[in-house]
């Protein structure tokens, strides 16, 4: 029995908006990760957890809804009064998609606010997995009490694995965005980042530095996503990603990568292989439309 926990903050995604009639549905990178790495688990003897916060609003019901039916936890969410998931709609613009938010005064925000059932909704996990959007969200006092949990969970027996996934709209300013990503990277053992935005924020030249820069801050293991070449891994490894014939719509590719990839650390699997599970999950999403696909192939080592 292996239990992963993922933090952060499903909201209610907006599309279409033809003739002005919109498809609601959920999403959010860390909901991502653990769609795909509850692909790559075993069903019958694992079991993975999302916490946040949610309203008690009838959308909230909807989310955890939708969470039990895809086969995710969800006593660790906590219900907040007043509070409603934050919402974002997806606009086509001459060819290409903007993004409106409203998340301002979501319940996820409150995700952190007690200590008490954030240490009761870790207990007990093997390994536990945020984003640096779910810091982001966070009022200051919150984060620091998160990453005082989570340091307590690490010392539990916990492994923290963080995707700092940089998205600096979110943050206050870039130097407290930077520091804290640094902290909960230092923190962690694996880290997962995406090269384009590690270089934009740390000016890493190539993956070489983003990997010395993360095991410097105290990570043990990081694999560095780069788009459609090669993977690259703290161990000196380099994994080839193979070509897609068409990307159709590279959201959650990051996502899809680490969820897998961390479903195959959890399972006992080196690096390198889970590193090849992440690229063929990713490949298969890059490949359709959505965030959360339903994969035509599972984890090679899922069949054996
Ligand atoms: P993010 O979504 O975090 O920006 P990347 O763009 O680096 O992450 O992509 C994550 C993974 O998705 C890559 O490691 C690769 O496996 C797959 N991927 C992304 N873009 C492509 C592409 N153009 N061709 C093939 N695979 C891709």
């Amino acid at each position: 029995m292996r239990r992963l926990v993922a933090i952060g903050e499903v909201m209610v995604e907006l599309c279409g908006g033809q003739e002005n009639v919109w498809r609601s549905g959920f999403a959010g990178d860390t909901l991502n990760t653990l769609w795909y790495a509850r692909a790559g688990l075993d069903p019958e003897r694992d079991t993975v957890f999302y916490v946040t916060a949610l309203g008690t609003d009838s959308m909230s019901d909807r989310i955890l809804e939708f969470l039990a039916t895809a086969g995710i936890e969800t006593s660790g969410i906590r219900r907040i009064e007043g509070r409603n998931p934050g919402l974002y709609m997806i606009e086509q613009k001459a060819g290409d998609r903007a993004f409106l938010y409203w998340r301002g005064q979501s319940a996820a925000r409150c995700l952190a606010d007690d200590e008490h059932s954030l240490r009761d909704a870790l207990r007990g996990a093997d390994m536990i997995y945020l984003s640096g959007i779910t810091l982001a969200i966070l009022p200051p006092a919150a984060r620091e009490r998160l990453l005082t949990v989570l340091q307590e969970a690490r010392a539990n027996g916990a492994t923290l694995a963080f995707d700092p996934n940089i998205r600096p709209a979110l943050w206050e300013d870039a130097e407290t965005m930077r520091d804290v990503l640094s902290r909960m990277a230092g923190a962690s053992q694996i880290v997962l980042p995406s090269f384009d935005d590690e270089a934009r924020t740390f000016g890493d030249v190539d993956p070489a530095a983003t990997i010395a820069r993360y095991l410097s801050a105290g990570a043990q293991e990081v694999a560095v996503k780069d788009g459609g070449r090669p993977v690259k891994l703290s161990d000196g490894a380099s994994i080839e990603v193979a070509a897609v014939a068409e990307v159709v719509d590279a959201t959650a590719a990051g996502d899809s990568f680490n969820g897998a990839y961390l479903a195959a650390r959890l399972a006992g699997h080196t690096p390198s292989e889970s590193a090849r599970v992440g690229i063929s999950t990713a490949q298969q999403v890059v490949a359709a439309p959505g965030a959360c696909i339903n994969l035509k192939s599972l984890a090679a080592w899922r069949q054996r």
